[in-house]
């Protein structure tokens, strides 16, 4: 049993009708010198009527970068005043705010390059575009946006109304929950980590990431949406213990799950694995962490810093170092919990989870795999993984 009732009274925001949310607080997590920044935000639900359960996302609406929006229109010489229509329904915008508001800016797909090309007389582009250049055109779009293209593959004869048909509307980014609404009556926390890179000779920035790093003070407000997660939640059952594989801002749900089972006081252990660069500056929550495992809602936690050490350590070491008591906690019935990177993270951690059962439970890789596949049958293996 959960201490928060999600189906009390139904809210009236929703994705197409966002809560204006105050930030109550913005920090960066990470301490000086650190690579990264990952930024702590608490977001107030107050008169929203929008609660959620360990294991839901937040969805914020971004605004797009307003220099990138400035390039945009220095680029085109657009006049940002420019009554542009933005929809089906023929609602207008002054062109700077639609595109700062209402439009994706920052992807660049093959649709949207093969809608622009009646735009242009563009040689190179036209090519592009010819069924032999297929790869090349994936390539191309690959890491670009829409001023790249813009930028590449004039002069245009296109209005700004024109380009701005092309596009498609905002999307919103979806965060996991770092909160439990029972120890935080009418908060929501998150933890983002701010995404920018240099790729094809320009500075790039995660629309969402860098707006909450750069542009959102405390006292600010961002449109937000509650998103259900039927697929990564905590055990019914108090008594069950849980293992929770967390490098990064995977963290996320986790400090969501151990606010809850602090609250609900649940008998089940609690074992944690984190990662990072490094322990000086990247260990995300330590204090918070450490009181809870003082307490005794976390029984064990176990960090692997990559950066730390000649050879890279990173989570899925620290199961195989402890391969015996994970798999005793799994023989147990422990339910077994991975969030953060998709491409890498997860697929080792897959492959060290095998290992353990491998190794310990005495199986072969198909017995250990079918050991795995009946986990996930019983709810015990969930991800929630990007
Ligand atoms: P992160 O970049 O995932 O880093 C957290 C820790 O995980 C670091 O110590 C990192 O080590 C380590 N790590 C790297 N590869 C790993 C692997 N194969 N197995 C286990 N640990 C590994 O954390 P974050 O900054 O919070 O980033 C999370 C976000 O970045 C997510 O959105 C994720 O999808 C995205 N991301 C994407 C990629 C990608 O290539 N698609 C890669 C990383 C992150 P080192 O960095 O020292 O190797």
């Amino acid at each position: 049993m959960h201490v928060t009732d999600v189906n009390k009274t139904p809210s009236i925001f929703s994705r197409t009708n966002p809560f204006q949310a105050k930030v109550l607080k913005n920090v960066n997590l990470n301490g000086s010198g650190s690579k990264k920044e990952t930024r702590h935000i608490e977001l107030s639900l107050a008169g929203s009527g929008l609660t959620y359960l360990p294991g839901y996302a937040l969805g914020i609406i971004p605004q797009n970068d307003p220099e990138l929006v400035a390039s945009l229109l220095e680029e085109m010489k657009w006049d940002a005043e420019t009554p542009v229509v933005i929809n089906k329904e023929g609602e207008t915008l002054p062109l700077k705010q639609a595109l700062t508001d209402y439009f994706e800016i920052t992807l660049l797909s093959k649709k949207l390059v093969q809608s622009a090309a009646p735009f242009t007389e563009n040689e190179e582009l036209h090519k592009l575009l010819s069924p032999e250049h297929a790869d090349q055109l994936k390539e191309y779009t690959n890491g670009r946006d829409l001023l790249d293209m813009l930028r590449d593959f004039g002069p245009w004869k296109a209005t700004a109304q024109d380009i701005v048909s092309l596009l498609r509307k905002m999307t919103a980014r979806l965060y996991s929950i770092a909160s439990s609404i029972a120890a935080h009556p009418e908060e929501v926390h998150l933890t983002i980590g701010a995404v920018r890179y240099t790729a094809h000779g320009r500075e790039r920035k995660g629309v969402c990431s860098v707006l909450v790093a750069e542009r959102i003070q405390e006292g600010d407000t961002l449109p937000v949406f509650v998103q259900t997660n039927k697929h990564f939640h905590l055990p019914e059952a108090q008594e069950k213990d849980i293992i929770m594989v967390g490098p990064g801002t995977g963290i996320a749900p986790f400090r969501s799950f151990i606010e809850e089972r602090a609250v609900t006081k649940a008998s089940g252990r609690a074992w944690l694995f984190f990662g990072d660069q490094h322990a000086a500056t990247d260990f995300l929550y330590q204090e918070e962490l450490e009181h809870y495992q003082q307490d005794g809602v976390l029984t064990k936690i176990d960090a692997a810093f990559s950066r730390d050490s000649a050879q890279k350590v990173y989570v899925q070491h620290k199961m195989l170092e402890q391969s015996q008591e994970l798999f005793e906690w799994l023989e147990g019935g422990a339910y077994f919990y991975v969030c953060g990177d998709k491409l890498n993270m997860a697929k080792d951690v897959h492959n060290a989870l095998l290992e353990v059962i491998e190794k310990e439970g005495k199986l072969s890789r198909e017995e250990a795999e079918a050991y795995v596949k009946a986990m996930q049958e019983q709810g015990r293996y969930q991800r929630d993984v990007y």
